[in-house]
């Protein structure tokens, strides 16, 4: 008898005829003898039908607010399907974020799980019951309701699992499982039975949003047991585990890509000390993400500096960059919101040479410029016209062989 946690996304709660397949399914692991927690999201398409509504009040809504709104998608979810369960006799209790004990910090929107007291859900499982716990939302230590942040039931899920020292956290979705890229966006995409920590950690921050950056950092930390599988089959999907020796043999395990990025571009600042210091403190004062930078080498000592933010925060970057650019002095200031990010990833990288320039060559020849690399020790990351999105993903699918079928059992 196992204790089990299955987290279901929008797509699987969409409609009344869902939330009972997805109430089945969970019966199903109930009957068999487990302890069932079940993390449901808000319904497919909810959470964007909230923040448009909440923008109808003002743009944009204040943050306290549109958390307590956010939390009701989670909340019409967890309550439909416990009533379908106790129509059909079954013992459950469904938990808000605050019922469930999860505690965050006070950063409206994008909050950070602090700790989960478990106590009321282990009674209620004591007491035979299935609990249903809303995905996405906790509470501040004063009560406040907040949210994790886009797909963040992902992360009420692993962190609820972590907690609970489940044996088991599944989470699922609309696809089969984690595959070697978008399967929506390149049809030769392949399941992938098994995937380390570190590379779906990679997969996610580049884009990949089958898990939820910090639902993975969280199943790393904990080493909590995990599985990606799809709500509408019985295949077993993907296990995310330690990274084992028939990963660290494959060089390129998938490709991520992100059109949520824009460019930013300094030209002609002065080159010495301080000066890249002035601009990128003003722009992590207002809690802007700066992702990749360059910075050319100088002519007649002025040099231009290339960085990328997330899009949404691009208007008030330039106003920064301008503000800065006044008092050190820069010819121009360009920006370019029609840009990709295209990565491959894998812990096999390591050790085998030539993946950046295999990388380069197919994109090459392609047609497709470089505007902008980064690398780490498991991931290249190449920026790229947007248009060229997915023929770049395609291009290097092909390149590393991701095509041909994953064996092996996960
Ligand atoms: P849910 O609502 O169940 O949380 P999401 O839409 O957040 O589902 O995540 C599932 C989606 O992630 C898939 O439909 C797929 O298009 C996308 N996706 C992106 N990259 C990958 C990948 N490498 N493997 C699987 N799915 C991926
Ligand atoms: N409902 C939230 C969202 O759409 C959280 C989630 O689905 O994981 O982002
Ligand atoms: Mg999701």
């Amino acid at each position: 008898m196992a204790l089990i946690v299955q987290k279901y996304g929008g797509s699987s709660v969409a409609d009344p005829d869902k939330i009972a397949n997805v109430a089945n399914r969970v019966l199903k692991g109930y009957m068999d003898g487990h302890r069932m927690v079940v993390v449901l999201s808000a319904m497919q398409g909810e959470t964007d039908r909230l923040i448009n509504l909440a923008r109808e009040m003002g743009d944009p809504p204040d943050p306290r607010e549109l958390d307590v709104i956010l939390a009701t998608g989670e909340q019409v979810t967890v309550s439909l399907f416990s009533m379908f369960l106790k129509a059909e006799g079954v013992h459950t209790t469904s938990l808000l974020g605050h019922q469930a004990c999860i505690y965050t910090d006070k950063a409206y929107g994008r909050a950070r799980i602090v700790g989960i007291d478990a106590s009321r859900i282990k009674e209620l499982l004591k007491k035979g019951r299935i609990v249903t716990v809303a995905g996405f939302q906790g509470v501040d230590e004063v009560g406040n309701i907040t949210t994790l942040g886009r797909g963040g039931s992902d992360t009420t899920a692993v962190a609820v699992a972590a907690a609970l020292k489940a044996d088991l956290c599944e989470i699922y979705t609309d696809v089969e499982g984690v595959f070697t890229t978008d399967p929506r966006v390149c049809k030769q995409a392949q399941l992938l039975p098994k995937i380390s920590y570190d590379e779906m950690l990679e997969m996610a921050s580049l884009g990949a949003k089958v898990l939820e950056i910090r639902s993975v950092g969280f199943a790393k930390h904990y080493n909590v047991h995990l599985r990606v599988r799809s709500t509408f089959s019985e295949h077993p999907g993907t296990l995310v585990c330690p990274e084992d020796e028939e990963m660290e043999a494959i060089p390129v395990s998938g490709v991520a890509f992100s059109t949520q990025e824009a460019r930013v571009s300094i030209t002609g600042v002065p080159d010495r000390p301080g000066i890249a210091a002035r601009f990128f403190e003003a722009v992590a004062q207002a809690n802007i993400v700066v992702d990749l930078i360059i910075q050319n080498s100088s002519v007649d000592g002025r040099a231009d500096i290339t960085f990328t933010v997330p899009k949404g925060d691009l208007l008030r970057t330039l106003e920064i960059v301008q503000q800065v650019g006044k008092e050190v002095g820069t010819r121009e200031i360009l920006s370019d919101e029609h840009i990709a990010k295209v990565s491959i990833v894998g812990v096999g990288m390591r050790n085998n040479a030539g993946v950046a320039s295999r990388m380069f060559a197919a994109l090459s020849q392609a047609g497709i410029n470089i505007m902008m690399i980064s690398t780490s020790e498991i991931k290249i990351s190449c920026v790229i016209e947007d248009k060229f999105t997915e023929l770049a993903v395609r291009v290097l699918h092909d390149a590393f062989g991701l095509d041909q079928p994953r064996v092996g059992k996960g």
